[in-house]
């Protein structure tokens, strides 16, 4: 191809030579977490640019914690980490997928079909999928099948004292959270405290904040009250840097300060007119201000996260007012309780409100422990918000990937034409999801899928593979459960990410090393 001249900075790679590399890249992205997919899946040992070490089972971990540069790549650790944000689990077989579906589509076209065709192909399949899937599913009958769904979930990973818990745990978040009317994963707070096992891992219904109130001799303990939360802080504004006094006689600066002082009073005054019992502020307070405060009864926490001010606001009705001068009526919370306790030797605030305000607390002898136990009750809460949503489960173990497959493979019996290759080669890319467990169970993939379709053909789409026992069972029986919108998802984004791949056939890449001209100002 001859050169452009405007592209003469750029590196080019175009058709077919620029495809395989990419799907070179994918195979190899998939081959960084295919070990460990499953109950059988290994650990992997990350070091990242800083040094920190981290122990994890867990694909999308694995993938975001590696510098990959390859643009191609990285497009399907963005439908990794979708699979993550949406559902927060199947992040793994997302990956497996997607390259599966592009190494099969590799084969058809060093055929000679054109991936137009075969990314045809491949979004007719996926939507049919996803019917299919629908239809494979079933509600769970009992709270029992939604707890097995969440121990699914984090099969491999940690120890079962700790599995148990952790599902028990999520379980329970949903349940508190359903009764008050809000489920959301994003409401459960996580604080880590290190010293005890795993397993010790516990639900605080409440909020619980790592902080003690600003007056040292006022304890924080307090059944119900009202809350203000205040965007800033209660102190004397800061001079801008450029500003100065002239100071004429000693009395001025003296004044100056008294002014500034009896500013810092008015806001004191108008929490004290507003009859809250708690004030929360995102900055600091004046000693004066504190004293004041505490006099009037009224307990103060400073210096409080964002984060924790949004949980603050939710659990208690509250709305985050802009200033102590400004706050109404109508921004204050109410709270049920408000307690201290001591975890570790440091002081944390709890705080019941009428809204949802629920924390989980992830405890581990060490911290690389702390931070899987972290992302297991992710993963846990994660599935059992799903089948909230959703009251629909799937039977784990590669039987609904493998029921999927034969499901689609009829389909593609009734079409003619290159299309139906296509639609064949994605059925063959859903059982990756079987040869893989097999494979990372010591088991032989090949032989494993073989025995597994033709028990499904007699017994049915639950029929899967239980790893722990090495043997083909009913997976609704064996307790081996997944949330259909977790499977839906992880076929639709890796369709979705191998079908965006499939269209690519140019890369131009930068030259990396662009020099800055001088007079560039940034
Ligand atoms: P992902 O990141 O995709 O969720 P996991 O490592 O969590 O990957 O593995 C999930 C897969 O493991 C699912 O396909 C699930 O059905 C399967 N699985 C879980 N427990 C078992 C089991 N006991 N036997 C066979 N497969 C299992
Ligand atoms: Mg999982």
């Amino acid at each position: 191809m001859s050169e452009v001249p405007i592209l003469e900075d750029t590196e080019r790679t175009s058709g077919h030579s620029a495809l395989r590399k990419n799907i070179q890249a994918a195979m190899a992205l998939a081959g960084a977490v295919r070990s460990t997919l499953g109950p059988k899946g290994l650990d992997k040992l990350l070091v990242d640019d800083q040094g920190r070490i981290l122990v994890t089972n867990d694909g999308v971990t694995v993938l975001e914690t590696a510098k990959v540069e390859h643009p191609v790549a990285r497009m399907i650790i963005d439908a990794s980490s979708l699979q993550d944000r949406q559902v927060r689990d199947g992040t793994t077989s997302t990956v497996l997928l997607a390259a599966e579906m592009l190494n099969n589509a590799w084969h058809l076209i060093s055929e000679g079909i054109h991936p137009s065709i075969i990314a045809r192909g491949y979004h007719q399949a996926m939507q049919l999928g996803v019917n299919a899937l629908n239809e494979i599913s079933m509600e769970p009958s009992n709270d029992n099948w939604i707890m097995r769904a969440a121990r699914t979930s984090l099969a491999g990973k940690g120890e079962l004292s700790m599995q148990k818990q952790i599902a028990i745990l999520a379980c329970d978040a949903v349940k508190i959270m359903s009764d008050s009317g809000n489920v959301d994963p994003n409401l459960v707070k996580k604080l880590t405290i290190s010293g005890s096992a795993a397993a010790d891992s516990e639900l605080v219904n409440g909020l619980v904040i790592a902080k003690k109130p600003v007056a040292r001799e006022v304890r924080g303990n307090m059944d119900g009250g009202r809350i203000l939360i205040i965007d800033g802080g209660i102190e004397r504004k800061s001079t801008s840097t450029n500003a100065s006094i002239l100071v004429k006689d000693t009395g001025v600066l003296e004044e100056f300060r008294r002014k500034e002082i009896e500013q810092v009073m008015v806001e004191v005054e108008a929490i004290i007119n507003l009859g809250v019992n708690l004030v929360a502020l995102k900055e600091g307070i004046d000693d004066e201000a504190i004293t004041a405060l505490s006099d009037a009864g009224i307990i103060v926490y400073r210096r409080m996260a964002s984060n924790d001010m949004n949980l603050l606001a939710r659990a208690t009705g509250a709305s985050i007012a802009y200033s102590a001068s400004t706050a109404s009526e109508s921004d204050l919370g109410e709270f049920d309780s408000s307690k201290e306790q001591i975890w570790n030797g440091v002081t944390h605030w709890i705080m019941r409100g009428p809204g949802s305000g629920l924390t989980f607390i992830a405890r581990g002898g060490t911290k690389e422990i702390i931070d899987e136990v972290e992302r297991c009750f992710d993963d846990a809460l994660g599935v059992v918000c799903q089948l909230h949503k959703e009251a629909h489960i799937l039977p784990g173990g590669g039987a609904a990937q493998t029921a999927l497959a034969r499901r689609i493979r009829e389909f593609a019996n009734t079409i003619s034409g290159r299309e139906a290759l296509a639609v064949e080669a994605w059925a063959d890319a859903c059982e990756i999801i079987p040869r893989v467990l097999a494979e990372n169970a010591g088991l032989d993939p090949m032989d494993e899928l073989l025995s597994l379709v033709s028990a499904q053909a007699k017994d049915g789409d639950t029929i899967g593979l239980d790893v722990n026992n090495k043997c083909n069972s009913d997976m609704f029986d064996a307790g081996i459960i997944e949330p259909v919108s977790v499977v839906r998802q992880s076929i639709q984004g890796a369709t979705d990410s191998a079908i965006a791949i499939l269209r690519i056939d140019d890369i131009l890449w930068a030259k990396q090393d662009l020099e800055v001209p001088e007079d560039v100002q940034y």
